[in-house]
């Protein structure tokens, strides 16, 4: 069988997609009727799937689509997505006629942007446009309402470009003390305000703030790390009033199995040893494959119980010393539920000492994505045909 999306390497990931739609219809539930969601589906839906994440966001209730780049937005268009979708980042004003032609949605803070893209838009043609403003985040945007001002004046005059929204971005609406995130809020309401007409939408939530803040909502959020069924910070994980579903869980088999005597070494460097008579058994699973070597002494699951990496992880594969003799073939779950046991995303981030948002990302494009939908794995495109 050589057919397209076949894979040959018993290690995947599995995106079970109805957790995403309920993670955005609690949230929806959580929200004002008035208020939209834009689902953010930068960096491959955070490697959880760009176009499949997007059209579950888009049918759980989503109004609009955001990546970072405009490279993100042309995959979706080329896959068929014709929603709404706003580019976060910076885009290049010689590149404004792209945006025109493929309908994207472009985030502007600088007046000469406006000036140099104007020679790059035909005069029939008409690009729309976000301004984003810097309230503290301290990347990109406005930072005074003169700036703001200036911007809104040639987009006025001008028929190409269309001002549809504006938006902020907080640095610590995950945190506890809110001292910061009130000054942002501040100064974004007092910068809109200076603005001559209202646009279309006005956002400034993240999923940290759309959870806890309804004075942030404004009239749009942004929904991104909450919609994959993670939390936006351990701190803040008490307040998320409702239950969230992970979405993401990597899985491999057991490709050999093998009993070692006392003394015996296993990978690079011969580092482990072994303490007695051992079943160890190899998975085909690896740092290329974003499973990275710190990862070694990690558990994963086999048979329902908590199995250490032994040894070093290698480009491609490593080894688990199992709790007794598994068969070859036997599923492995890295990241999700086994029985009663579960591996969070979490617990992998804090392996890492890093943030659960860094986890399915750095999960590399070799390691395929399976689509579960109803308990099922789904073959995409005859879901999508079916569903018509
Ligand atoms: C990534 C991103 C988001 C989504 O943030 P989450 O914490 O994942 O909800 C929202 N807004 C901007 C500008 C972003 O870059």
């Amino acid at each position: 069988m050589e057919e397209q999306g076949y894979f040959y390497r018993d290690t995947w990931a599995e995106v079970d997609l109805d957790c995403i739609s309920e993670n955005v219809a609690l949230v929806k539930k959580h929200l004002p009727q008035n208020v939209g969601v834009i689902a953010v589906v930068k960096a491959n839906a955070y490697g959880h799937g760009d176009v499949q994440v997007a059209e579950t966001a888009l049918t759980a209730g989503a109004v609009y689509l955001a990546v970072a780049f405009m490279d993100e937005a042309m995959a979706l268009r080329n896959k068929g997505i014709s929603a709404p979708i706003l580019v976060l980042g910076a885009t290049r004003p010689t590149d404004a006629h792209v945006a025109v032609k493929y309908k994207i949605t472009l985030t502007i803070f600088q007046e000469e942007w406006l000036q140099e893209a104007k020679k790059h838009i035909q005069t029939n043609e008409r690009l729309l446009i976000h301004i984003k403003v810097d309230t503290g985040m301290g990347r990109i945007g406005v930072r005074s309402t003169d700036e703001l001002r200036a911007i809104e004046r040639i987009a006025a005059e001008d028929e190409r470009f269309h001002l549809e929204g504006i938006y902020t971005h907080f640095a610590t609406a995950d945190e506890l003390d809110t001292t910061y995130f009130e000054e942002q809020l501040a100064r974004f309401e007092n910068i809109v305000s200076a603005l001559s007409e209202r646009p279309k939408y006005i956002h400034s939530s993240n999923s940290a703030a759309a959870i806890r803040f309804p004075k942030a909502y404004f009239n749009t959020v942004r929904l991104g790390i909450a919609m994959y069924g993670l939390t936006p910070s351990l701190e803040m994980e008490k307040e998320i009033p409702f239950p969230l579903r992970e979405a993401f869980s990597l899985k491999s088999r057991l490709v050999h199995v093998k009993k070692l005597q006392k003394g015996e070494k296993v990978s690079y460097g011969a580092t482990y040893e072994s303490t007695g008579e051992e079943w160890i058994g190899t998975i085909p699973i690896g740092y290329a494959d974003g499973w990275i070597r710190r990862l070694q002494g990690q558990e994963v699951l086999v048979d329902g119980k908590r199995s250490p990496i032994v040894g070093r992880i290698c480009m491609d594969q490593c080894m688990i010393l199992l709790p007794y003799d598994v068969p070859v073939g036997t599923t492995v779950t890295l990241i999700g539920g086994q029985t009663e046991q579960f591996i969070s995303v979490n617990e992998i981030a804090e392996k890492l000492d890093t943030i659960n948002y860094e986890v399915p990302c750095i999960i590399a494009n070799r390691v395929p994505r399976l689509y579960k939908k109803g308990g099922e794995i789904v073959d995409l495109k005859n879901y999508l045909l079916n569903d018509k």
